[in-house]
């Protein structure tokens, strides 16, 4: 590679929510996990509301502030007032309307109740923070994984890390709800070791119903990166989501299909929880799972169990990694 070229791929940007270190449910030993912000989908049960846009984003954080005014002084646009909220409860109220996303209300604020969800980094500041990790990677054979968000939405900036990261014989994992083109993830596979890819319901019509897509090009790459010729781990997660794809027939679905593609190394399945609620409130967003109840231990093992009986040699594992 020309040093020319090699130069504008290091300083190529991507939009980051944040870095997570020292994970163990994101791939083998102790993993620095980088979550990128963009995904395509809109699963509900989200546990990284925050993940879903491209673009940074504002949070507020009400049980931190002491209506200091401070954030209100700082915007030039009038976009935060010191009012009632509509039960009656003082609070720093929001026009969405009139903010530049200019984030001096964020720096403007002693508590640090408004929270800047993301944030721009290059190929190189990224790379640099991954291998401050490198000491743990050697004693625990961890590594990085990417996730998000959605990685392959920025197939650019992912593939570059990874390529830089493996300079480094650092190995490399990524999470992907596989709901992107073809091209996109091909770009990143000579460096990658390791691939989570989603897959959480086989009837399309339900996949579009709850996620806001149907799962045809879903089920097509994995199909895709099964024939690839790179020597890929491939993981496929099932999130377990109770009424939404909890039932025999989609677990029956999901195992025949897994069972049917050769380099498929084994089936995750995750359980759904309340992880990130929270974050929703921060956003201003309603949480559209209340009424979801996670699943316990016992029945998440007998839904594995079922899928067993579809799998073949495939083993299909529980897991508690987030979803
Ligand atoms: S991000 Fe900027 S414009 Fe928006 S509310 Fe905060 S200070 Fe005002
Ligand atoms: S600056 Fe922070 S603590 Fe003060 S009113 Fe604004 S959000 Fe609340």
């Amino acid at each position: 590679m020309s040093g020319g070229r090699q130069k504008s791929e290091m300083a190529l940007t991507g939009s980051v929510l944040r870095f997570a270190r020292a994970s163990m449910h994101d791939g083998r030993g102790l993993r620095t996990v980088l979550f990128l912000k963009g995904c395509p989908l809109q699963c509900p049960w989200c546990s990284t509301p925050e993940s879903r846009p491209f673009e940074p984003q504002r949070g507020y954080v009400q049980d931190l502030c002491t209506l200091c005014g401070n954030c209100v002084d700082a915007c030039r646009v009038q976009a935060l007032a010191r009012a009632a909220d509509e039960k009656d409860e003082k609070t720093v109220t929001f026009d969405p309307e009139k903010c530049q996303r200019c984030f001096g209300c964020a720096a403007s604020c002693p508590q640090n109740a408004i929270k800047k969800y993301g944030h721009t980094l290059t190929v190189a500041e990224a790379v640099e923070q991954i291998c401050q990790d490198e000491i743990f990677y050697f004693h625990s054979g961890g590594g990085l994984t990417i996730s998000g968000g959605e990685p392959f939405c920025q197939a650019g900036f992912t593939a570059n890390i990874l390529r830089e990261t493996k300079k480094h014989g650092i190995h490399t994992a990524v999470e992907s709800c596989m709901h992107v083109p073809f091209s996109q993830i091909e770009m990143a596979l000579p460096w990658l070791d390791h691939l989570y890819a989603d897959l959480k319901q086989m009837d399309s019509r339900l996949h579009l119903l709850w996620l806001g897509e149907n799962n045809g090009l879903i089920l097509e790459n994995i199909k895709k990166v099964n024939a690839s010729c790179f020597p890929l781990v491939i993981t496929i997660r099932l999130p377990l989501i109770p009424g939404f794809n909890d039932s025999d027939q989609n677990l029956r679905e999901s195992a025949q299909f897994c069972a049917g593609l050769t380099n498929i190394r084994e089936i995750e399945v995750l359980p759904y929880h309340r992880l990130g609620s929270d974050t929703y409130r921060h956003l201003g967003l309603d949480y559209q799972c209340l009424d979801l109840t996670a699943p316990s231990e016992k029945y998440l093992q007998e839904r594995a169990t079922f899928m067993r009986k579809f799998s073949g040699p495939l083993p299909v594992k529980t897991g508690s990694g987030l979803i």
